[in-house]
């Protein structure tokens, strides 16, 4: 039980399956976040390959998002810091002039009131992203540095280890928007590997845009349809409502390239600062029962009380078998730092950091 270190260990899990609860979302979810940060081949061969879970829109939150990246625009990225840079944020940032200028001069007229974009610049000069100074009653901005392009294509992975056949209707029609709207450059689902000679899932009346990936439980995939290109650049169409039946119209709405072009930004921003370890900040790793462990197919939170990766909802001070760590814990080999809860935030925050160059 005691932990001699400042950074926890990470434990060597002798069979996988002493790990893995083939019920639980969240542990196949980490086991394809794993999967792709290791083995993605992005479309580009010099792409790198970032991860982040749980991120989308107001109207679409994917499971799993792997983003394939410029290394270059990715290292100057991460000259402006950690944090995400919201769409308000953006708008300022890609349009930053060289030179001092007044910003409404500078900027192109947003579609919401300017005085969200003063803020925005005085939040940007906060974080030394941008410069300002006042000219009378003016104020005039320039960037510290250019906002690079970095994220070339984004691609959504819907997580279903268990597909039933309801939840393959839900998915289609999910699917079937993914594919309308064309907001990610791929779609894909990814469900646990049965085994058998044709997989259950290509029976699934899903569109056949949207890739097809099967994990078995050493942490391998394998890629059994591949999914078509989707016109990212190009108009989409939100689909608002389906019927059921042919009585009732659909109701569509057309997505502009502009827009889409924007969400894309903000997405991948978010998971930029985010990735697929922030777990921890909903966890409790500063419960006594609670491990990284490790095996061939990456680290995952492990709960010692119950013997599996506990999901985030179960993960909480309301847990039946929650044991804050002692003080001790955190005064004697950890005095400053935190006990060894905060050391595996720290851990998860290096791991994420180390993806991410020229951050600090
Ligand atoms: S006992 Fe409960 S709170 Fe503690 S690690 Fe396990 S699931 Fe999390």
């Amino acid at each position: 039980m005691a932990r001699q270190s400042h950074e926890p260990d990470v434990q060597d899990i002798p069979g996988r399956r002493s790990c893995v609860r083939t019920d639980s979302e969240f542990a196949f979810e980490l086991r394809v976040c794993q999967w792709a940060e290791r083995e993605w081949s992005p479309a580009r061969e010099d792409s790198v390959v970032l991860v982040a879970r749980q991120l989308g829109t107001k109207y679409r939150r994917w499971d799993t998002l792997v983003l394939e990246c410029d290394p270059d625009g990715l290292a100057r990225r991460g000259a402006f810091g950690l944090d995400a840079f919201d769409s308000d944020a953006l708008h300022v940032l890609r349009h930053a002039p060289a030179e001092w200028t007044f910003y409404r001069d500078a900027l192109p007229d947003p579609d919401y009131p300017w005085r969200y974009v003063r803020e925005s610049i005085h939040e940007l000069a906060d974080r030394d992203a941008v410069e300002t100074r006042k000219r009378g009653r003016r104020i005039e901005l320039r960037r510290r540095r250019p906002y690079p392009d970095w994220c070339r294509r984004l691609v959504a992975i819907e997580n279903k280890p268990d597909l039933t056949a309801s939840a393959a209707r839900d998915l289609a029609g999910q699917l079937e928007r993914d594919v309308a709207l064309g907001l990610a450059d791929e779609v894909w689902v990814a469900t646990e590997a049965t085994g058998e000679r044709v997989e259950p899932i290509l029976l699934a009346d899903f569109p056949p845009e949207a890739g097809v990936l099967t994990l078995d439980t050493t942490g391998d995939a394998e890629p059994v349809w591949e999914p078509r290109s989707l016109a990212a650049d190009a108009p989409g169409t939100r689909i608002l409502e389906r019927p059921d039946d042919d009585s009732s119209a659909a109701r569509f709405d057309y997505a502009d390239p502009a827009w889409k072009a924007e969400k894309r930004r903000a997405i991948a921003e978010r998971a930029y600062e985010r990735g697929w370890r922030s777990y921890a900040d909903t966890m409790r790793p500063d419960c006594r029962h609670f491990e990284l462990r490790g095996d061939e197919t990456g680290v995952s939170p492990y709960c010692a009380a119950k013997g599996y990766i506990p999901t985030q909802s179960e993960c909480r001070g309301g847990c039946d078998s929650f044991a804050p760590e002692p003080p001790a814990w955190r005064t004697k080999g950890w005095p400053i730092e935190g006990g060894p809860g905060a050391a595996i935030k720290r851990l998860l925050a290096r791991r994420r950091r180390e993806r991410r160059p020229g951050s600090e």
